[in-house]
């Protein structure tokens, strides 16, 4: 990452993860609907069109985390439901404790580590519960395999698991969030935080290979 600005690194990101979110905007909203309420792939779209916005009016004077964490508490006030809050606080936490850097893998690994920890004192959940947690936490345990690597090898080599976090969350029963009232009507579709994460990460995934 020695030859990669980081806060162009982050405005690239961003920028992908809203052209992949807004792509798959219905297909989340259907996968919300079919035990929740259906406006996830909307809150997403909305948060990270108000979050690059932002980070369009920022300057890269600061750390480049500094936009990470305007860009979280953008989204969580655009997005809004439970999904732009504890999305928001993961943005946030992963560009606060990144700071001005470095950002080499085992950094990165550190921030989306301590995100992660932040969305599960936010949200009261643990992996298993079928939320956007069951793709993050594979993925996280994956990157720390693979932390000799470079980046974006590493970021490439960790994504099945995400993926793979993602799918099995077909057959769990919701323990958290709106869908969690629904008991057994969420067995059968993958839950669709999970989903996104999974869109995001590979989103993220593609400024890393630019
Ligand atoms: P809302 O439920 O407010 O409508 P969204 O539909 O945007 O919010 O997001 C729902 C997603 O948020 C779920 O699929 C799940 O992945 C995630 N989620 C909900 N509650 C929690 C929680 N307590 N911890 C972690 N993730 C959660
Ligand atoms: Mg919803």
């Amino acid at each position: 990452m020695a030859d990669c600005n980081p806060h162009q690194l982050i405005r690239i990101a961003l920028k992908n993860c809203l052209t992949s979110i807004s792509e798959k905007e219905d297909e989340l909203g259907k996968l919300d609907a079919a035990a929740g309420d259906g406006d996830h792939g909307a809150g997403m779209t909305r948060g990270l069109r108000a979050a690059n916005e932002a980070l369009s009016n920022a300057t890269d004077d600061g750390p480049a985390g500094m936009l990470l964490m305007q860009a979280g508490s953008t989204f969580s006030d655009a997005a809004g439901g439970a999904s732009g809050a504890l999305y928001g606080m993961f943005i946030m936490t992963i560009g606060k404790t990144l700071g001005a850097g470095p950002f080499e893998t085992a950094d990165i690994h550190e921030a989306l580590d301590a995100g992660m920890a932040a969305i599960m004192k936010l949200g009261k959940s643990k992996p298993g519960d079928k939320t956007m947690l069951d793709a993050l936490a594979p993925f996280i345990e994956a990157l720390s395999q693979a932390s000799g690597q470079a980046l974006a090898k590493a970021w490439t080599a960790a994504l099945p698991a995400a993926e793979a976090g993602a799918k099995s969350t077909a057959d769990m029963v919701a323990a958290k969030g709106r869908s969690s009232k629904l008991g057994e009507r969420s067995l059968g579709h993958p839950d669709p935080g999970a989903t996104s994460m999974v869109y995001i990460l590979n989103a993220v995934g593609k400024a890393l290979d630019s």
